[in-house]
């Protein structure tokens, strides 16, 4: 353990102040890099250790599993292990998640409450479409379960809407009868985890006081993308007695979509008068050349509280910039650039690609399969959304919750049974005539003889498989059990017949489940607290199937692969060599943001929040023309691009690239790009403006060649694409 003074020594003085105030209430307001993290767990450390404070009393929030995660592995390596265990260290999911597990009756829910994921949502809003007799082709469910979780981010309820159009008049009847049907079964989405427990909080004081003396200390990081019920649910539990500190960027807003609001800062410190701000300005992760282009870029944005930012680390190397002919020439030179690095000596997992959306991935994917690098993808599908990992675990969860309606739904018929539509209508009917579950529904079909023989002995068949299976696993750790039921239900076998590398990248997930879950239980078994108070505890068993259900990000070996990921996701985060890929205008801005300029001011938020991500290389790339949702485009460069400095750039076209690859000099830094550093003095540079005397007005695309061969590919407005050798086009810069 670290003693106080250690403690502060790796701090600068602004970062001290923030760690030891006596304040109630902080703000740490500070640009990205500033160690605004680094400072949250200084300070919970600093209460344990100075302050005398029990680890129990700390309430931190972050924003996602993997920054939770890194946060507790950071938090120990100051504290030690036994200090660790009592703190609450999670997302806003998570820990409402915890809170509601040990009030659940206190909040009206049963005790085997079941969290249900978007994919579950939408499958109950069509079922009550289809009740309301509501034609699933004129109403979108998908549409519906956003409207319903962005009500509940506000903090509303169904009856507390005004709609303000006919369709959410509709949309309010179904959030109605969803919450009716959630109630009754016990289901939580994830809007519903935070808006249950602010409620809790407000109608339960014996909660609210247990709260109370326990969290003293509330630490919140991220804090400029909390949404507006994540906000109230703070205030409450931070009554009139815990100390908050709370630390963000405003800058780093990118969350608007979600019903965050960057305006709780400033809300915060209207609520709390008294709060101290401290502000950073040093940054610890970032060479020059890539924080001066953060800064420059995100000097554009017209809404910000203003901030500097600078770093004595040097200039490091310069900006690099590829303009590919496509999308696979793109992620080719992507590879080859990853492969170079790894070649001189760094590791894969300090490269990380980072694109504006998941359908941008799997070009990477292929390239980086095809060349043999490991790697490993966040969001898209995620490893717990698989449909495998998912049917699996859905045995896991019936097999210890019969009442579990959903995980029924999922394995009755899968592998095939020979069980008919018919046969699962009559139990679904049974079901909700008895307002029992699908289970005892079957139970009491098969006892009453009310079905024909088939169709009796199909239902025994499963039921006496489940049972089967129960018996073996029963007492067996989580792992053993998944693996068991992985073998015993016939999952093994469906998958095995799957022909080609689907099949067998389904056997894999499900080797990685079991090995997630037996990591799992190793790092779970001794530290799951009892608490003293209610006397109530998670099982493994119960943590893993919420932790399952929460979040996934952080399951595939994550040591030693190329990170790749979406820029939301990549918040928090810092690598060696970042790539920032398919700078293009609607790619990255996207398409949505070009007629909202506040959208585009969150765009280039989450630009700035890429670029800020590197700390020694940065590679910006784009690709002249792109596939995407099954159609080809080109695109102009992003207009990013055109905002950061010149200087700090180096910009690379796919003619140098081929070019020197086939000359094998490709692993010859110095010899790599022979136009390196070269010198945009003539302002000719991408995404530039121009004029042309007869074509009008255009923007370049491209450019290549040196001197009198130096030309550029020009977008003009009315004229198309054409290519014009600079020196002989006569051309005005705009
Ligand atoms: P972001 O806004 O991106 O979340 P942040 O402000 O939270 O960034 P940190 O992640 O805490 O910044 O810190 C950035 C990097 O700088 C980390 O690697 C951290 O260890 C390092 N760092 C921060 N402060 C110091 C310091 N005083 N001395 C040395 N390294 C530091
Ligand atoms: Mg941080």
């Amino acid at each position: 353990m670290e003693t106080s003074q250690s403690l502060l020594d790796e701090l600068n003085t602004e970062q001290k102040n923030a760690t030891t105030t006596d304040n109630q209430y902080t703000i740490v307001l500070a640009g990205a890099g500033s160690g605004k993290t680094r400072v949250l767990v200084h300070r919970i450390a600093w209460l344990c250790i100075e302050k005398q404070y029990s680890p129990s009393s700390i309430f931190a929030v972050t924003f996602t599993n993997k920054a939770a995660a890194e946060m507790q592995e950071r938090i120990q390596a100051l504290v030690g292990e036994g200090y660790f265990n009592g703190m609450w260290v999670g997302t806003f999911h998570g820990l409402s998640h915890r809170l509601l597990r040990m009030f659940s009756e206190q909040a009206k829910l049963p005790p085997n409450f079941q969290l249900i994921d978007t994919e579950d949502q939408v499958r109950l809003i069509k079922r009550i479409f289809r009740e309301l007799k509501i034609d699933e082709k004129q109403w979108s469910a998908k549409q519906c379960a956003a409207f319903i979780s962005t009500q509940k981010e506000k903090g509303l309820r169904a009856d507390d809407i005004v709609p303000e159009d006919p369709k959410q008049v509709m949309w309010q009847r179904i959030y109605h009868d969803y919450q009716v049907i959630c109630d009754k079964l016990g289901y939580l989405d994830f809007s519903e985890l935070i808006l249950r427990t602010y409620e809790l909080l407000c109608q339960n004081q014996e909660v609210l006081n247990y709260c109370h003396r326990r969290f003293c200390n509330i630490l919140i990081d991220e804090f400029q993308d909390t949404n507006k019920i994540q906000y109230r649910l703070v205030k409450k539990l931070a009554g009139n007695t815990a100390n908050v500190m709370i630390v963000g960027d405003d800058d780093q807003s990118i969350y608007s979509w979600r019903g965050a609001n960057a305006d709780n800062l400033q809300l915060f410190i209207n609520d709390y008068p008294e709060t101290e701000i401290i502000r950073l300005e040093q940054n610890y992760r970032s060479t020059n050349n890539i924080l001066d282009a953060a800064n420059k870029l995100i000097a554009q944005n017209s809404k910000r509280l203003g901030k500097n930012l600078w770093t004595d680390s040097g200039d490091g190397e310069q900006i690099l910039l590829y303009i590919g002919y496509n999308d696979i020439d793109e992620a080719r030179f992507v590879t080859g650039q990853i492969k170079k690095r790894h070649q001189e000596g760094d590791n894969y997992s300090s490269c990380a690609i980072l694109y504006r959306s998941n359908a941008q991935s799997r070009i990477f994917e292929d390239t980086l399969l095809q060349a043999g690098l490991p790697y490993q993808i966040y969001g898209s599908i995620r490893f717990y959304e698989r449909q495998e990992v998912k049917l699996a675990l859905a045995y896991l969860r019936l097999l210890h919750d019969h009442n579990n309606d959903m995980a029924f739904e999922a394995v009755i018929n899968t592998p095939t049974r020979g069980i008919g539509t018919i046969t699962l209508d009559r139990v679904r009917t049974v079901a909700k005539q008895h307002s029992i579950s699908l289970w005892d529904a079957c139970l009491m079909l098969i006892q009453t003889n009310a079905l024909s023989e088939r169709q009796c002995s199909g239902l025994s068949r499963f039921l006496d498989l489940m049972e089967f299976i129960f018996d073996k696993v029963e007492s067996q750790p989580v792992y053993k059990q998944l693996d068991m039921i992985i073998k015993l239900s016939g999952i093994l076998q469906m998958y095995e017949q799957e022909p080609g590398i689907k099949g067998q990248s389904r056997l894999e997930n499900l080797e990685e489940l079991v090995s997630a879950a037996e990591q799992f239980h190793h790092s779970n078994e001794n530290t799951i607290i009892q608490d003293n108070e209610t006397g109530k505890t998670l099982t493994v068993l119960e943590s893993f199937l919420a932790y399952t259900s929460l979040e996934s990000r952080d399951v595939i070996n994550e040591q030693n692969s190329i990170q790749l990921m979406t820029l939301h996701s990549a918040k928090g985060l810092e690598f060696d060599n970042v790539f920032i890929v398919g700078l293009e205008d609607g790619v990255f801005p996207d398409q949505r943001s070009a007629q909202d300029p506040e959208k585009m001011e969150e765009e280039r938020r989450l630009a700035y929040v890429g670029i800020t991500r590197a700390r020694k290389r940065l590679t910006l790339s784009l690709a002249q023309i792109r596939r995407l949702y099954g159609r080809e485009e080109r695109n102009l460069p992003s207009r990013f691009l055109n905002e950061l400095p010149v200087d700090a750039l180096n910009e690379i076209s796919h003619q140098d690239f081929i070019r020197v690859s086939d000359r094998k000099e490709y692993n010859d830094p110095k010899k790599s790009y022979p136009k390196k550093a070269r010198q945009n003095d003539d302002g000719y540079r991408l995404g530039r403006k121009v004029l042309h005397s007869r074509f009008g007005e255009g923007t370049i695309v491209s450019i290549d060649g040196d001197g009198d061969h130096r030309r550029a590919q020009i977008a003009f407005v009315n004229e198309g694409i054409k290519w014009l050798v600079i020196k002989l086009a006569n051309l005005t810069l705009l």
